[in-house]
């Protein structure tokens, strides 16, 4: 069994509340989604059997917090991510799982594999490609089994609703957690700060934590 991955690097977390934590990242390449911000589109990838891509991994110093699975999107490649967060798990690594949070039936077959899950919300006023709030929900009740939190993108074309449709997600699964509102780096305007703030204030109201954090990665010129 081959996986497709597009890179590995050493680098410290850019996004979410892990946000500074040195970890590897292992970037799968392909995804089923087309966001209209999307920033992560590799165009090659390098083939690796799962014990071919654990021994790369294995060869940096363990230092790091956690080993982040990002893409593109990892659980389309669920059978080859299995076999690879064996390894990682049987060595004592945390495994860090970093998806669009779409794929509820392939998260299902690597769950318990999982220590931490970093979610994207979708919203559809800012990814312009549909509504996945059904594909959320289902997602959301499976990775509850494990530490997870939100991330939703922010851009000008976000609306309220997607907002609200958000906090409704997070009330109906009854437990705290945190969403993590990114203002798109592209867009990053006086504008998009007023939004940021509204966005803010609408879940403060219903008492959920929204942490308003910029991708650092761009901001410090980080991979
Ligand atoms: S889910 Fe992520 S990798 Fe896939 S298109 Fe959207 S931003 Fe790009």
């Amino acid at each position: 069994m081959k996986g497709k991955i597009a890179e590995i690097f050493e680098s410290i977390q850019g996004e979410g509340i892990y946000l500074g934590k040195k970890q590897i990242f292992v970037r799968f390449y392909g995804c089923n989604l087309a966001c209209k911000f999307c920033d992560t589109k590799p165009e090659s990838f390098i083939e690796y059997s799962p014990r071919e891509l654990f021994n790369k991994v294995a060869e940096y110093p363990r230092d790091y917090h956690s080993v982040a699975f990002t893409g593109g999107e990892p659980l389309l490649q669920k059978v080859f991510l299995k076999a690879v967060l064996k390894l990682t798990r049987k060595a004592g690594m945390l495994n860090y799982l970093e998806t669009n949070g779409a794929l509820p039936r392939e998260l299902k077959a690597v769950i318990n594999l999982v220590d931490i899950i970093a979610m994207d919300l979708k919203l559809p006023s800012s990814t312009q490609t549909g509504e996945l709030w059904d594909r959320h929900r289902r997602f959301l009740k499976i990775a509850l089994r494990k530490e997870v939190f939100l991330k939703a993108v922010i851009s000008l074309s976000t609306e309220d609703e997607d907002i609200d449709k958000s906090l409704d997600l997070i009330k109906d699964s009854k437990k705290r957690m945190a969403l993590v509102l990114q203002p798109n780096s592209y867009e990053n305007n006086a504008d998009l700060q007023i939004k940021m703030e509204r966005f803010r204030q609408m879940c403060s109201r219903e008492n959920i934590a929204a942490w308003i954090i910029p991708q650092m990665q761009k901001e410090l010129g980080l991979k």
